[in-house]
């Protein structure tokens, strides 16, 4: 699915490189008409033999046939003598072919309704801009990811070292990002400050985007502003963005816990997690609290809505104070 508001912009980009393109290849028509005296007459030669070619077609019906094959040989050899006229002059031989970027669709950003490759790979690498923005997702993929820096020293409560534990999650996302579809499950990060949680929502962003689907990332203190903001629109901009948050393909929700208890957070987080539930869109949750303490502070419902989310327990020493 596509984020429609990226998608719009992606395909703005493309028309906007098309009629830069186009205006590009009419100054270069306009200087090398000035420059090549006579080329302006074989390219009259050239359209006038083709609409001729084109009438006949019309008029004759069967025979019009010999009468555009003779046409494509009397232009190809016009234009042989065009591109031997732009040598003679220091241009390059194709320097009046005007050629889009992509032949699929002509630089259109759409074939038969459907979004093209180009505008495909386009909307592609701006998603992953746009999440590189908020996750810094350059420096974080499942290849970079530092492990030695997790102790490797056995926990005596968890009888494993964070390091191992973090490789087992490692693997574990890795596996789910490669998989991702509706039918993933949403999961649940949780573990102290420091211990790698947003670090590995960078990874499985990057991953799943890469994968052409439509992520978002976003702390839950936003996405409950973003609500907010909704709950007041009246220009439809920040309605858009909130729904945004229940129609993407993964949601990852950081810090949750962190976000001030209102009745309106409360109920409005609710909300979104039991949409995308019910609509089997996947949700990634990351949060320091213990079950104990999502207990206390959401109410029974929520709760149990997160409980039902695949645990990924996090421990150790939080790294940024090493
Ligand atoms: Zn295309």
């Amino acid at each position: 699915m596509f984020d429609p508001i990226l998608l719009a912009r992606a395909q703005a980009r493309i028309s906007e490189k098309k009629a830069a393109r186009e205006a590009r290849a009419a100054r270069r028509h306009d200087e090398i008409h000035a420059a090549v005296p006579g080329i302006a007459a074989i390219e009259g030669q050239m359209r006038s033999g083709l609409l001729r070619a084109v009438r006949e077609t019309f008029a004759s019906g069967e025979k019009g046939e010999s009468a555009m094959e003779a046409c494509r040989e009397h232009n190809l050899a016009l234009r042989m003598k065009r591109s031997r006229m732009l040598t003679d002059h220091g241009y390059p031989a194709d320097a009046l072919d005007e050629a889009p970027d992509c032949l699929l669709c002509g630089d259109a950003g759409f074939t038969d309704g459907k979004p093209c490759f180009c505008l495909r790979q386009l909307y592609a690498d701006m998603q992953l801009q746009s999440l590189d923005q908020r996750l810094d997702l350059l420096g974080q993929s499942f290849e970079t990811f530092d492990l030695p820096i997790f102790s490797a020293e056995e926990d005596p409560l968890e009888r494993e070292s964070p390091r191992d534990r973090m490789k087992l999650l490692l693997e574990y996302c890795r596996k789910y990002t490669r998989r991702f579809g509706r039918d993933s499950a949403n999961l649940l990060l949780r573990g102290g400050p420091g211990l790698g949680k947003t670090f590995l929502c960078a990874c499985m962003a990057g991953e799943v985007a890469a994968g052409s689907h439509w992520v978002i990332y976003e702390t839950a203190a936003n996405a409950v502003a973003l609500m907010e903001a909704e709950k007041f629109a009246r220009d439809g901009v920040s309605g858009e963005l909130a729904e945004r948050l229940f129609a993407c393909d993964l949601l990852l929700l950081d810090d949750l816990g962190a976000e001030f208890v209102t009745p309106f957070a409360q109920s409005a987080l609710y909300q979104l997690l039991s949409a995308r539930l019910s609509e089997h869109r996947p949700t990634i949750a990351a949060t320091v609290l213990t079950e104990e303490e999502l207990r206390r502070r959401y109410p029974p419902q929520m709760a149990s809505r997160l409980e039902s989310f695949e645990l990924l327990p996090l421990f150790g020493e939080d790294l940024r104070r090493k």
